[in-house]
C-alpha cells in the first residue's frame, strides 16, 4: 500500500509537469513516462519496475510505476490513467496479453509511443516496440537443463550416457501470456525426438500447453496439478524422475507436493526439476540440491534496453530492433530487441549470479 500510494501522488506530478512543458516540445523539458507491470508476487516484476524507473529517471524522465496486482482490469485502467495524465511514453509488461487493445487504441490517438516490456501484447497495431529475452531460446534451454539432468544430455549439448525411461511431468505458464507459448514451444519441440524415441514417457498423458498451462503462473495451482497428478499416475509405486516447470514459482508449488508426499526425503530422490527468472528462494534451492536449474533472464538489462528505446522514442528516433520477424502480435510483427538467458546450475550460481552481483552470497546463503 505505501509502495501504490508513494507512486501514485508521483504520478500526479508527472501529469501536470509533462502537461505544461508538453507543448514546448523542447529537449530540456520534463517528459514522463507510465510504466505499468503485472504483479509484486513474483520479485522480477520488482527488479523490473526499479530499474525501469531508476533509468528513466536518470535520464531526466519522470516515472509514473504502477502495479497491477495481476488484476486486469486494475491493470487497464491504470493505462487509461496515465493517458489521461498526458504521459508522452508507455512501456507495459502486460497480464493479458490480448486484453488492451482499447487502452492502446487511446494512446494512438494521443501520439503516445508503446513499449511491450517482456511480454508481448496482441491483437493490436498499436504496439511500437517490443524489449524481451529469445522467449523460445528459454524454453530450450529450459528442456535442456531437464534433459541434462536426467543424464540425456550432456551440458554441452552431446548425447548423455543415460537411457532411460524416464518419468517426466510438464507444466506450462499462463495461456494469457504470450510468452508462455514460446517457453513451450521451445522446451516441446527440444524433448520431442526423446518422447518419441520412449526415453522420456509422461505417465499421465498430459502433453498439450492447455493440459499443462497454470493460470497467472499460480504457486498453489501448480502445487494442486503436481498433487493431482501423483494421485491420479502415480499411486501404484511409480517415481516422477522430473518436472518440466516454466517459473520458479511454479517449481516451488511443485517441489511443496512432491515433499508432502514424501519426495527427496529418505532415499526417495528429489525429481530433477527446472524453473525461470533465479528467484532468490530458487536460486538457494539449487544450491540445496532440491531444484535442478532455472533460467536466468538479467532484469538489469532489459530495463535498461527499455530505458534506450524511451530515450530513441522520446527524442523522435526509431529504436533499435534485432529481430524483426518472430514477434507477430495478430496484427503486425512488432520490431523487437531480443536478449539473451543463461542457465544456472548449482555449479554456476557463482559466476552467473553472484558475480555479476545479482544477488549476494549471503542471499543465496538464505535464500532471502
Ligand atoms: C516472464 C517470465 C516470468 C513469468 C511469470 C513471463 O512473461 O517472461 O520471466 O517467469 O512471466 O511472471
Amino acid at each position: 500500500a505505501l509502495v501504490l500510494s508513494l507512486t501514485a501522488c508521483a504520478g500526479e506530478g508527472a501529469g501536470s509537469t509533462s502537461e505544461e512543458t508538453g507543448a514546448a516540445g523542447g529537449d530540456g523539458g520534463e517528459k514522463s513516462v507510465g510504466v505499468a507491470m503485472p504483479t509484486e508476487t513474483s520479485e522480477r516484476w520488482i527488479a523490473d519496475g526499479n530499474a525501469v524507473k531508476e533509468g528513466l529517471e536518470g535520464a531526466g524522465y519522470t516515472v509514473d510505476l504502477q502495479y497491477a496486482g495481476d488484476d486486469i482490469p486494475t491493470q487497464s485502467q491504470q493505462i487509461d490513467q496515465m493517458i489521461t495524465k498526458g504521459v508522452d511514453l508507455l512501456i507495459v509488461a502486460s497480464i493479458d496479453g490480448t486484453a488492451l487493445s482499447s487502452q492502446l487504441q487511446a494512446a494512438a490517438d494521443a501520439g503516445i509511443p508503446v513499449i511491450a516490456y517482456d511480454r508481448l501484447i496482441r491483437d493490436t497495431e498499436n504496439v511500437d516496440h517490443y524489449v524481451t529475452f529469445d522467449n523460445y531460446k528459454v524454453g530450450v534451454q529450459q528442456a535442456t537443463s531437464l534433459l541434462v539432468g536426467l543424464g540425456l544430455q550432456t551440458a554441452d549439448g552431446a548425447e548423455g550416457t543415460a537411457t532411460g525411461p524416464f518419468n517426466v511431468e510438464l507444466f506450462a505458464g499462463s495461456l494469457d501470456d504470450n510468452n508462455a507459448h514460446f517457453f513451450w514451444d521451445g522446451a516441446y519441440d527440444t524433448l520431442k525426438p526423446f518422447i518419441d524415441s520412449g526415453k522420456i514417457v509422461v505417465p499421465s498423458g498430459q502433453t498439450t500447453i492447455e493440459q499443462a498451462a497454470t493460470l497467472r503462473w499460480l504457486q498453489e495451482t501448480a502445487q494442486k496439478r503436481m498433487e493431482d497428478l501423483l494421485t491420479g499416475s502415480y499411486s501404484g509405486g511409480e517415481k516422477v524422475d522430473g518436472v518440466l516447470s516454466p517459473y520458479d514459482g511454479i517449481s516451488r508449488g511443485i517441489i511443496t507436493a512432491l515433499q508432502n508426499a514424501g519426495y527427496g526425503s529418505g532415499d526417495s530422490k528429489m525429481p530433477i526439476i527446472t524453473g525461470q527468472d533465479a528467484e532468490i528462494a530458487s536460486v538457494k534451492l539449487i544450491r540445496d540440491g532440491v531444484q535442478f536449474a532455472t533460467i536466468f533472464k538479467d532484469t538489469r538489462k532489459l530495463a535498461a534496453q527499455a530505458v534506450a528505446a524511451s530515450e530513441d522514442f522520446l527524442s523522435g528516433a526509431e529504436p533499435e530492433a534485432n529481430d524483426t520477424k518472430t514477434y507477430h502480435n495478430g496484427v503486425k510483427v512488432v520490431p523487437s530487441y531480443l536478449l539473451e538467458s543463461d542457465i544456472v546450475y548449482a555449479d554456476n550460481i557463482q559466476s552467473l549470479l553472484i558475480d555479476t552481483e545479482y544477488w549476494t552470497e549471503e542471499q543465496v546463503a538464505s535464500g532471502q
